[in-house]
This record gives C-alpha cells, sequence and structure tokens, in this order.
C-alpha cells in the first residue's frame, strides 16, 4: 500500500472543491485535490445545459485566486436588470442597476467555462497535486486524517475538507447527522431561443407548482431556464416533443419573452433543502454542497458555496503550521462564520417557495400588497439587492467589495 502526506485534503474535485484547493493555494498552503471524476463536461450544444448566477461577490472570490481571469468573457451574461412576477396576481418587483449601485446584478457562466478555467489555473499552482481516487474510508488520529481510498492507496492530512457534494459521503463517514426536507419538486433546465430579446433582464415567474426563471444568454435572444415543478410535469417535459415542451414553456411564461421558438433538450434535477448539523467534527470540515443545498429559486447554492470556501481558506490559509497541527479551533470559526448565513439563505428560499404556492385568495392578496410595498420603497429594495449581491453582511475578506480585498497572509 502506498502513502501520501498532504498538509490539506480536499475531497471532491466538483467547482467547489477546486474552487477551495486553488484559493488554499494561492495562501500559501499545499493541497491535494482528490476525485475519481476528473473529465469536463462535453458541450452538447451552443450553450451548456449547466450554467450558474454568480452574485459579484463570487467574481470577487474568483478573480482573488486568478480563475475569474482564466474565463471565457465572451461566453458570460451580465444580468443588467431583474424582474419577478407573480402568476396569481398583476404584481411584480423590478431590480435595475441603478438600484445595485450601477454594476451588474449578476452574471451567467456555463459549467464547462467554470471548470475549464479552474483546471486551467489549478494546473498553474505548484501546491496543489491532484489524486485521481475515490475516498472510501477515513480514521482520525492525533496527529492526522487518513483517507483510505479505492485503489489501496492511503492519504494522510492535516485537514480535511469534504467538498463531496450533496450526498457527501464523507459527512456519513465522520457521523455528522442532516436535516433533509424533500420538495416534491424538479428543477427542469433547458436552453430556448425566444421570440423577443431578453435586453439583458433576469426574469422569475412564480407559478403555483414552483418558479419559472429565464435568465439571459450572452446572445441576445437565447435564454437558459429552470422550471422548478412537479415530479410528473418534469418527467413529461424531459421525453416530450420538442414542439409541446415550447407551446407548454411559452404559456407557462405566459408569453413573457413572445413566443419560444426553439429549445434545446432538457435534463431534470430533484429539489431538496438539506443542512448538516455541524460543519466541523475533529479534523474534517464540510463545505459547499456537502453542508447545505438550498432550492435553486435564488440561484445561491454555489455562491454560498464559494463563500464557505473563501472562509475556510481564510482561516487555514493564514494559520502557522502549528495551529494546522490542531486545527479544531480554526474549523469551530469556520463553521461559526458560515452557519447561520447559510441558515438564513435555507429558510428565506424556503418560504418564498411555500408563500407562491399556496392558492388561496387572502394569500394571494397578501403577496400582491407585498410585492407593491417592496417595488415601492427604494431603501429597502436597495438592501435586498445588496444582500443578494454579496454586498453587504458578514462576508469573508476577499468576498467583500472595494480594496480590502487583501490577500490570505500566512503567520508563521
Ligand atoms: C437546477 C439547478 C440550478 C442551479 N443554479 C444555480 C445558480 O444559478 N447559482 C448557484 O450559485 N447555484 C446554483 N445551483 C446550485 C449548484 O449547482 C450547487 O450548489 C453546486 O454545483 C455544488 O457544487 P459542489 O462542488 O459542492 O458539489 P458537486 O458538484 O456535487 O461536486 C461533488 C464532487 O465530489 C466528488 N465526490 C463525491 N464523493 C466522493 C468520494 N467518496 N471521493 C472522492 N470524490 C467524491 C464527486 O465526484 C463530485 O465531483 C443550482 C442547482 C440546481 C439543481
Amino acid at each position: 500500500m502506498s502513502v501520501a502526506t498532504t498538509e490539506v485534503a480536499v475531497v471532491g474535485g466538483g467547482l467547489v472543491g477546486m474552487i477551495t484547493a486553488s484559493l488554499l493555494a494561492t495562501a500559501g498552503r499545499e493541497v491535494t485535490l482528490v476525485d475519481s471524476l476528473t473529465h469536463l463536461p462535453a458541450h452538447d450544444g451552443p450553450w451548456d445545459l449547466r450554467s450558474f448566477a454568480l452574485t459579484p461577490a463570487s467574481r470577487r472570490i474568483l478573480g482573488h485566486c486568478g480563475i475569474w481571469e482564466a474565463l471565457d468573457a465572451a461566453r458570460i451574461a451580465t444580468f443588467e436588470g431583474m424582474e419577478i412576477r407573480d402568476a396569481a396576481s398583476p404584481a411584480r418587483l423590478c431590480f435595475d442597476k441603478a438600484s445595485a449601485g450601477n454594476q451588474p446584478l449578476a452574471y451567467l457562466v456555463e459549467q464547462s467555462n467554470l471548470m475549464t478555467a479552474c483546471h486551467r489555473q489549478l494546473a498553474r499552482q505548484a501546491r496543489v497535486s491532484d489524486l485521481a481516487a475515490q475516498v472510501l474510508g477515513m480514521t482520525t488520529g492525533t496527529e492526522d486524517v487518513r483517507l483510505h481510498l479505492g485503489d489501496r492507496r492511503e492519504l494522510r492530512a492535516r485537514v480535511v475538507l469534504a467538498c463531496d457534494g450533496r450526498d457527501s459521503p464523507l459527512r456519513a463517514l465522520a457521523g455528522i447527522a442532516s436535516e433533509e426536507h424533500d420538495y416534491h419538486q424538479r428543477a427542469v433546465v433547458a436552453n430556448i431561443r425566444t421570440q423577443l430579446p431578453h435586453g439583458g433582464i433576469a426574469r422569475q415567474r412564480f407559478l403555483p407548482e414552483g418558479p419559472l426563471a429565464l435568465l439571459p444568454l450572452p446572445s441576445a435572444d437565447e435564454v437558459a431556464v429552470v422550471w422548478s415543478t412537479t415530479p410528473e410535469q418534469a418527467a413529461w417535459a424531459e421525453s416530450c416533443e420538442d414542439e409541446a415542451f415550447r407551446l407548454a414553456l411559452t404559456q407557462a411564461a405566459d408569453a413573457w419573452l413572445g413566443e419560444v421558438l426553439v429549445t434545446s433538450r432538457r435534463l431534470a434535477f430533484p429539489l431538496t433543502r438539506r443542512h448538516a448539523r455541524h460543519y466541523a467534527a475533529g479534523r474534517l470540515a464540510l463545505i459547499g454542497d456537502a453542508a447545505h443545498v438550498v432550492h435553486p429559486l435564488a440561484g445561491q447554492g454555489l455562491n454560498l458555496g464559494l463563500l464557505d470556501a473563501a472562509a475556510i481558506a481564510e482561516e487555514l490559509g493564514s494559520a502557522s503550521a502549528a495551529a494546522l497541527q490542531h486545527p479544531q479551533s480554526l474549523l469551530a470559526r469556520y463553521s461559526r462564520a458560515r452557519r447561520g448565513g447559510n441558515l438564513a439563505m435555507l429558510a428565506v428560499t424556503d418560504q418564498i417557495n411555500r408563500l407562491f404556492a399556496r392558492r388561496e385568495a387572502p394569500v394571494i392578496g397578501l403577496r400582491r400588497a407585498g410585492l407593491a410595498c417592496v417595488e415601492r420603497w427604494a431603501p429597502l429594495k436597495r438592501r435586498l439587492i445588496a444582500e443578494a449581491m454579496g454586498q453587504r453582511g458578514d462576508l469573508p475578506l476577499i468576498a467583500r467589495p472595494g480594496p480590502s480585498n487583501s490577500p490570505l497572509t500566512r503567520k508563521n
């Protein structure tokens, strides 16, 4: 059996794992990134079926480790505004660049663009090694953690960061329980061409079965669709003829961008809410979806994962070698810094999803009045959009706006 050693083992080479590894290496830590899947997602159309709305805070985090600059800028769309509508009433809520300090509200980046940039940046970082393996077991000792890998190899690390996704095997190995709720909804994703141009506006229409989002792609008349709906309708949408989907989507969007003219194939994802009871145990911490899974209606899951990555890099990046030998207090600080904000986002998205599912007339009236009130109250609107963009709140240093975006420095 071969044994390798490292300071920090990052388990999971998804977006959160790669970005965490890159931030730690930028801070001067020696990192080993472990994942059995190393391939990049394949293109099967002009645009990826998976793309992510990223906040300006996420942009700053990616910029800190050089990943933002490694992206193909021509394939990034900016949100110049956002509009929310309730299918059950004429109420609407609009945000524009002026309410967001005259900067884009968010950026839509394809999965393959992000993954390619991460791979490219990691390849340049001498402090990161890759290990193509699956973690099957874990033993925590007084000096280190031993990760037992699928090919009879062993990796020893001072700290293990579990970035291994929503079903996190490491969370289970560490004995950390999580609370889970099944939304009985699935999110159908597709890319469509529409009759009218999107004008850089991200649109969301709340239907009783779930929200339908139309997110601007870089081309003027193409949008990425995220349609949360019943499992039955999602199964139909995945397998029906393009023509039937085109018509159903035009109707669900109330022809917001005119007729849907062309559609890609569709993919559906089950929707759950999940939150780990603890983010740290012994020498291990949970990052990204391993710690929390949120409803995609606010497009925040990956953004929260990147804030986790920035927060853990801040703790571990600036720690002395001696502190890293006993990392429990650093991991506890990370957990305290991130758990409250993530819990708040889980609660808000959950409540919005429930509220817009209600069909009773008094609730519809309340929603209408609430949306109209926020629409008219400019300071509240500015505050809401600043929160959603990661412009305020208790953020890790490198996620904060302005010149405080300073490097993570190391104490010896
Ligand atoms: C429909 C939909 C739309 C969304 N839109 C947005 C959006 O617009 N904006 C946004 O911010 N978020 C969005 N999200 C959320 C976002 O997709 C997730 O939060 C994010 O992809 C989670 O990334 P991750 O790296 O934590 O997990 P994953 O991508 O699941 O990566 C986990 C990795 O761990 C590896 N792994 C697992 N087990 C092991 C093991 N035992 N050993 C080694 N490796 C292992 C896996 O191979 C995988 O590579 C959306 C989600 C959905 C469902």
